[in-house]
């Protein structure tokens, strides 16, 4: 399937966002503060797209957005590790020429997804860690922080709670998570990003699926972009977005069957979580075998719909 267009079309204009899969506890309430976050980012990123901004601005935003959003596991308010300190990790890619760009373990820097943006376009590079990545930011100007700018009083509670536990949480158990967008634009461009603070007391240095391309963040033009949300080794094991990537373009299947059957690989490697995607024609997916997946999108019909559980629908 190749379906690539240069000429404007709002139309064509797709967009999901997700804030992480999981189980939802007995108290969990109806999530107000959630849905409202999520409806408002991805209006801001559904009006950019009508006024002619691409999907990588798109994407940018969105994630951006999220990050700055303590209610989800991705800049302030993302989880801790063993060692109480944030390690956020994040990746974007643009589907028109797989230009991509990824960090791993940085706690000083601002929005890792802004930095993962400026490696793309701003370095020969894709992947950076750590120390490293962090001088990076700082060489190419990036607003910088101190960890503690992330630390919130309820990602301290909820390590603690974990220690007890003596577990490794997948955040989303307790109801946040990982965030990430993709975009189709009016040229019918495709990008993805995620961000996120990996899993609660997980060993320092330990590096999930989101920030590697083509496991937990993908954009080709020629098939679709993906966002993913579950446990990361999983996804990685599974290869997941370049397993729905190869279906489609390769064997021709279409974006849902794709999404399930990678899915069925998470489950089968014993994981959980879920994913969003845009396919080349204009297909979006939102799948999770997970109980929820915090998600919005806005479909053919350019109506937003924001949706947690199974039952609150799908695209
Ligand atoms: N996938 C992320 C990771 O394993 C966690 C999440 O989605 O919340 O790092």
């Amino acid at each position: 399937m190749n379906t690539t267009f240069y000429d404007i079309d709002p139309s064509r204009i797709r967009f999901a966002l997700h804030g992480g899969a999981g189980e939802l506890g007995p108290d969990a309430g109806p999530q107000d503060a959630q849905r409202a976050a999520l409806s408002r980012i991805a209006a801001a990123a559904q009006t950019l797209l009508l006024d002619g901004g691409s999907a990588l601005d798109a994407v940018t935003l969105a994630v951006q957005q999220l990050e700055d959003c303590p209610l989800f596991n991705a800049g302030i308010g993302a989880v801790l590790n063993r060692d109480g300190q944030p390690e956020l990790d994040a990746a974007i890619m643009r589907g028109e020429d797989r230009g991509c760009g990824a960090v791993a373990g940085v706690s000083r820097v601002g929005s890792p997804i802004q930095l993962a943006r400026a490696i793309m376009e701003q370095t020969p590079h894709v992947f950076f860690a750590g120390t490293g990545a962090e001088q990076i930011a700082e060489q190419l100007g990036l607003p910088m922080t101190t960890a503690e700018h992330f630390i919130t009083p309820q990602r301290l509670r909820q390590l603690a709670a974990a220690k007890k536990a003596g577990a490794i949480v997948l955040d989303h158990d307790a109801a946040f998570g990982t965030v990430g967008a993709v975009a189709r634009d009016a040229r019918g461009h495709l990008a993805a990003a995620t961000s996120t603070g990996g899993l609660t007391n997980k060993l320092p240095g330990r590096i999930g699926d989101t920030p590697v391309i083509g496991v937990g963040t993908f954009a080709d033009d020629s098939s679709c972009a993906i966002s993913c949300t579950g446990t990361g080794e999983a996804f990685i094991r599974a290869g997941f977005a370049n397993a729905v990537h190869a279906r489609i373009a390769w064997n021709d299947w279409t974006l849902p069957a794709a999404c399930d059957a990678a899915l069925e690989a998470v489950k089968h490697y014993e994981g959980r979580g879920g994913c969003i995607a845009i396919g080349c024609d204009g297909a979006i997916v939102t799948a999770f075998n997970s109980q929820c997946l915090y998600r919005a999108w806005v479909g053919a019909d350019g109506v937003l719909q924001v949706a947690i559980l199974a039952e609150d629908g799908k695209p």
